[in-house]
């Protein structure tokens, strides 16, 4: 699966805010957006206001930009989340949400996103008692998800919630930590997802 390898921190420079791609640094002095909050690049300085299609597309590339997602897989997620019922732009929220590098994020089995996909495509991590090294795993109401008991595993998870401290599971997933195990409970719905992300911009975008 192709993945972009650029520098992360110019992705949240050029959206004009956090998006939370290197874990703990993000929350510290280091974070780049506090320290030069303007988008990269040479000739950035005094670019007129973005025209409707401007908004809309910067958007999209932030929420892919956000949970480490190309442009193939985004449209492969909005055809999907079209086809469902009700609110496309909730829909698609929704697929990005269940993804499981995301939900090992939401719970702090990895310190990033990014980190989470390392984590399960390393084998890491099992669903339901069985292993499951696609990062795009949509998980389900039920599902278990837990680290693959071997100890180089548990220590990496251990290890990893160790390190963030702090972080909440969402309410749609219920974290066990004696049993270092997360259940989903439930389908997020939109209140449940926290991400700045207006979604209708999005399918304005791409209903055209
Ligand atoms: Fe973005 Fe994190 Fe870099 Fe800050 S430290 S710019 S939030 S990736």
């Amino acid at each position: 699966m192709a993945r972009y390898v650029g520098p992360q921190c110019r992705l949240c420079r050029r959206e004009g805010e956090k998006l939370f791609l290197k874990g703990i640094r993000c929350d510290t002095v280091k974070c780049a957006i506090s320290k030069r909050k303007y988008p990269p690049g040479q000739f950035t300085w005094g670019r007129g206001k973005l025209s409707k299609y401007g908004i809309q597309f910067r958007e999209k590339q932030k929420i892919k930009r956000f949970y480490g997602i190309l442009e193939r897989q985004f449209q492969n997620y909005y055809k999907k989340a079209e086809k469902q019922k009700g609110n496309t732009g909730e829909n698609l929220l929704n697929i990005f949400e269940r993804r499981l590098d995301n939900v090992l994020y939401l719970v702090s089995f990895a310190i990033s996103r990014k980190q989470g996909r390392q984590i399960i495509q390393h084998g890491h991590i099992s669903v339901n008692d069985k292993k499951v090294d696609i990062a795009s795993y949509l998980v389900k109401a039920g599902d278990i998800i837990k680290p693959k008991n071997d100890e180089s595993s548990l220590n990496i998870i251990k290890s990893n919630i160790e390190f963030v401290k702090g972080r909440n599971a969402p309410a749609w997933i219920e974290f066990r930590k004696d049993t270092l195990e997360a259940v989903v409970t439930q389908l997020p719905t939109r209140d449940d997802i926290s991400v700045p992300i207006q979604e209708q911009l999005i399918v304005e975008l791409c209903s055209k």
